[in-house]
């Protein structure tokens, strides 16, 4: 029995522990997860952790002893198989039970796989957990030609990685532009002809047909058109499904996530739910309820049901930022860019450092930049305030966004 019980030892999970420890709570608190490690930073499982840049140790949220330290239960390799929302009650994969007071659901999601024939076999990947890139890592040594399922952007990341290493790469995106879900077109065409640049063979429209296989080991992709790209090596990355069983079936709202308010609270008396896994209202897409995949929302979403499970309620109300690394390009977003009507382009991407500004309704509601840093620190003011500059000056490098905030 533990005062406060949290599923799902990743980045919401872990700083929800360290929120509740920093307001003082003094119940009992146990992180419980189904992987092995500690929890670790995901984000540069496709970046500094792939590159050899950061070894696992220099990727741990905090170092192993800190959770001891702060009378914090790790329990790992452990899975919730059920909830019992009457009996306070959680099931465990060997049939064990915890109880707990608060339940604090962050269980993220699991990446989305390929249906056709061949999606199994051996030397086909996702990207969501150590283990899954150490297999990767230990594959590419060998590899030489490898085929990146998906043009989102930790599939534009892992081929930046593989690439660098000297792979042959090729990326197949089903839509017509790489990042067409999270981003404005000049975005993805700048991408795109980066990637094409530094070698990589990127096929838009692609439609994928199955994995073929020799000897148990994928051998390449059948395209629908009947042509075939070999392969020693697959990597999809298309995206995740929440990993909400066990609370749906508990009788949670919901289906894409579970439904929380703004404090996080789910429709079960005492159980939250945050990170990838939570669909909830944000303001800044007006309330609408989303799913956001980032660290900045696990991380914003955790402190707020540490302060709830506190008795000190305080609404989710943070701006939401992202960032992605690919080669030497440093991509730092902030807002949220759904239904915009319009966008302004600041600067020139032919010199690599450039932004894109999102609007609706004349608002300001996102920018995605690129190597620009400044933009992104002075625009964030901009998204918050919701103000509606002039477009000209908007555009123009000699007008520095904070200006405009006033
Ligand atoms: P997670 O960190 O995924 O943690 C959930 C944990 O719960 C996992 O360990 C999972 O195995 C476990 N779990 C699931 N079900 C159960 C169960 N039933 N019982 C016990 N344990 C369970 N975000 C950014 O902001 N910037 C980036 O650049 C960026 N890059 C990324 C690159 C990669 C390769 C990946 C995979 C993600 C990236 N993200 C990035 C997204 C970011 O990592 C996630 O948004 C964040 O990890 C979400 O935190 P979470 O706590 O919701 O889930």
């Amino acid at each position: 029995q533990y005062d406060v019980l949290i599923v799902g030892a990743g980045h919401g999970g872990a700083q929800a522990a360290i929120a509740l420890r920093q307001n003082n709570f003094e119940g009992s608190i146990a992180l419980l997860g189904d992987e092995p490690e500690a929890p670790y930073e995901r984000p540069p499982l496709s970046k500094e952790y792939f590159s050899g840049e950061r070894s696992f140790e220099r990727i741990l949220i905090r170092p192993l002893a800190f959770w001891a330290e702060r009378d914090i239960d790790l329990l790992l390799e452990r899975r919730v198989i059920a909830v019992d929302p009457v009996e306070h009650l959680v099931t465990l994969g060997d049939g064990s039970t915890i109880g707990y007071g608060s339940l604090v659901w962050a269980t993220g999601g699991a990446p989305r796989t390929l249906t056709c024939s061949g999606h199994d076999l051996k030397g086909v990947h996702s990207v969501r957990t150590r283990a899954d890139v150490d297999r990767m890592l230990a594959e590419t040594r060998t590899a030489r030609d490898i085929i990146v399922i998906g043009g989102g952007y930790i599939g534009l990341e892992a081929a930046a990685v593989l690439t660098k290493m000297g792979k042959h790469v090729t990326v197949l995106e089903a839509m017509n532009r790489v990042l067409a879900r999270v981003a404005a077109e000049p975005l993805s065409r700048f991408y795109e002809a980066e990637h094409r640049a530094q070698g990589v063979d990127i096929r838009l429209s692609a439609r994928v047909d199955c994995i073929n296989e020799s000897d148990g080991w994928v051998s390449g992709v059948r395209m629908h058109d009947g042509s075939i790209l070999p392969a020693d090596m697959v990597i999809v990355g298309i995206g995740i499904i929440p990993a909400v069983e066990p609370l749906i079936v508990a009788g949670a709202t919901g289906g894409n996530g579970i439904d929380v308010d703004i404090f996080c609270q789910t429709s079960l008396p005492d159980v939250y739910a945050i990170g990838d896994c939570a669909m909830h209202p944000n303001p800044f897409a007006d309330g609408a309820p989303i799913r956001l995949e980032s660290v900045q929302n696990a991380n914003d979403q955790a402190t707020v049901v540490a302060k709830a499970i506190n008795g000190e309620a305080v609404p989710y109300q943070a701006v939401p930022w992202f960032w992605s690394n690919q080669y030497d390009l440093r991509l730092q977003t902030v807002g949220l860019s759904l239904g915009y009507d319009n966008i302004v382009q600041r600067g020139d991407p032919a010199t690599r450092s450039f932004s894109i500004i999102y609007l609706k309704s004349g608002r300001v509601i996102a920018l995605d930049c690129v190597n620009a840093t400044k933009d992104y620190v002075q625009g964030k003011a901009l998204v918050v305030n919701r103000r509606s500059p002039d477009l000209h000056q908007l555009a123009d490098l000699g007008i520095s966004l904070k200006t405009l905030v006033a």
